[in-house]
């Protein structure tokens, strides 16, 4: 399995793109989709008319917003040069909501010539050929529901927090992981509400017994501290600071 970062930052950040990562496995999936990640996933070299499953953690703009670049490209692409196959939006509760609007409404996306399926999930796993996914409801915002997802293969897990404050479910989610990539909005002395700080991200992935820690979701402030020496207080394994377009064989 190999997951490379697509975006480490928030919605506005100087020197990354927001949430997004590619995963690959049998599969190739795409977990978030925000502003900025579009460009990335170009520059990793894959077919963005392969990818057939996007899944989103929830619905802040910084999570998503690309997705609308990428599928007014689908349908243009697919009608005049080559054809896709169907695509399947997952996510928390509201998916359906949200792109059943963005589809009726955007000129255009009605028409696209291949299938897309919405598909809400909740605290399910389900396979998508030999890649198995685990969503589990985390807490982030209590308007919005928030999952962060386990990604098995092969004998390895990966775990993607999403957007997250510690919560015993995301110990769960990231039990004995092979590597999990943690919400690290802030840094441990100046944190913030609904999302973890540094010190946080070391916690979960102590009690979790993980044993590569990725820290990602930057915002700005999170550059001005030592977030890795933070993190390692509470953790002993390695950690990685993450960045974009880095890649990590899992
Ligand atoms: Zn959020
Ligand atoms: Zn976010």
């Amino acid at each position: 399995m190999r997951l490379t970062i697509l975006g480490s930052g928030t919605n506005i950040h100087p020197t990354r793109a927001a949430a997004g990562y590619l995963v690959q496995t049998d599969q190739t999936l795409l977990f978030d989709f925000g502003p900025r990640t579009l460009a990335n996933l170009i520059k990793t070299g894959t077919d963005r008319h392969r990818i057939t499953h996007i899944l989103f953690s929830h619905f802040h703009a910084d999570h998503f917003s690309d997705f609308v670049t990428f599928f007014f490209d689908a349908v243009y692409v697919s009608k005049f040069a080559q054809a896709r196959p169907d695509l399947t939006l997952i996510g928390p509760r509201g998916t359906k909501r949200l792109f059943g609007t963005i589809l009726r409404a955007f000129p255009g996306f009605k028409t696209a010539p291949f299938r897309v399926r919405l598909r809400e999930v909740a605290d399910r796993s389900f396979s998508l050929g030999a890649t198995r996914i685990v969503p589990r409801t985390v807490q982030h915002s209590s308007h919005l529901h928030c999952i962060g997802y386990r990604i098995e293969h092969n004998g390895k897990a990966l775990a993607y927090s999403g957007d997250a404050q510690y919560c015993e479910n995301l110990v769960r989610l990231c039990r004995r992981a092979d590597v999990a990539v943690l919400d690290c909005s802030f840094p441990a002395n100046r944190p913030g509400s609904g999302h973890m700080h540094a010190g946080d991200c070391g916690r979960v992935a102590q009690e979790a017994g993980v044993r590569r820690l990725i820290l990602s979701h930057f915002y700005p402030i999170a550059e001005r501290y030592d977030v890795k020496a933070q993190a390692g207080r509470l953790f002993a394994g390695r950690i990685t600071i993450g960045r974009d377009l880095m890649e990590i064989d899992v």
